[in-house]
């Protein structure tokens, strides 16, 4: 644990002072950088927003809990423009799970996609990762509605303090792709989704889990579902269901709710998970006994609460 802190505070020492006591101050409220910010610190160090995701990518590294493979990996995704052509960035790490399975494992690049999906983002311009991205996250990332316009930033080298990075859109790294077209979809993930489900009784963690539902990105098997997960402070963060056309790197309900959770939380911090609660709709396909594996392994003890909608 205390290795992390210190790859967080080191992670952070390499930004003017300036820079990093604000840094400081917007990650303590969340894993999200402002449009307005991001740009005031482009100004600031002369640099551009390319450079600013590479210098941020070992801040989100720190998040990363792994206690399998101990690889850290950091993902920054920049949102859709917004005023003055700016953008939001969103930080994002992988999470692994001890007596699980692999393929519960989320991926750093899904977690900032979801972190920025979950924050209202309709796509992604770009995505920067401090390490190139595996076929499982090539596929992930083609489900998305900006997928042939998307570009991934690597660090061009493995000198610390060159920021330099190479541009190359996610088609370079997925040529004769297979995505939601050869389904015959012509939507995609981060669109935004409104299924109209409700639930005739549940808790107030069912009502949040019930907002994921409905929000959630099922097209190929229409399992809407969303997971919410209470803190001890009261806290509830609320995931939803992100379906593949390719479906084995669909991210589970649960794995979006964590990898959210995961990096509002100061790195490594304990999850004190109190409560948790999955919605979903009737379908051929359900998220319950996966959800109930996960949490056994991150939260024992607590008892999910499924509630199927209508
Ligand atoms: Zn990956």
């Amino acid at each position: 644990m205390a290795a992390q802190e210190n790859a967080f505070e080191s992670a952070l020492a390499v930004f003017p002072e300036t820079v990093r006591t604000e840094l400081k101050e917007v990650l303590d409220e969340g894993p999200v950088i402002p449009a307005e910010r991001a740009a005031s610190w482009i100004d600031h160090m002369s640099t551009s927003v390319g450079q600013l995701m590479i210098w941020l990518l070992p801040v989100a590294a720190s998040y990363a809990r792994v206690p399998i493979s101990n690889y850290h990996v950091g993902a920054v995704a920049q949102g859709m423009p917004r005023g003055n052509s700016l953008a939001h960035l969103y930080l994002g790490s992988n999470v692994e799970f001890s007596g699980q399975a692999l393929s519960f494992t989320v991926h750093g690049e899904q977690c900032a996609t979801n972190n920025a999906w979950l924050h209202g983002e309709t796509g992604l311009q770009a995505l920067a990762i401090n390490a190139a991205p595996c076929g499982y996250c090539r596929q992930f990332l083609y489900e998305l509605t900006t997928a042939k316009s998307l570009n991934i930033l690597l660090k061009a080298n493995t000198n610390p303090n060159d920021y330099s990075y190479t541009t190359n859109p996610l088609t370079y790294f997925l040529p004769q792709a297979f995505g939601p077209s050869d389904l015959g979809l012509t939507g995609g993930l981060m669109e935004s989704e409104s299924h109209g489900l409700t639930i005739s009784s549940g808790s107030n963690v069912a009502q949040t889990a019930l907002q994921g539902a409905n929000a959630s990105y099922a097209p190929y098997t229409k399992d809407y579902a969303g997971v919410a997960l209470q803190q001890n402070n009261q806290t509830i963060y609320v995931g939803r269901y992100a379906e593949n056309a390719a479906y084995n790197p669909s991210m589970s309900p649960l794995e979006s709710a964590l990898a959210l959770m995961n990096m509002f939380i100061p790195p490594q911090a304990p999850l004190n998970i109190t409560a948790a609660a999955l919605v979903e709709a009737q379908a051929d396909i359900s998220q319950k006994s996966a959800t109930e594996a996960t949490l056994a392994s991150i939260a024992p003890g607590v008892t999910l609460e499924h509630v199927v909608a209508s």
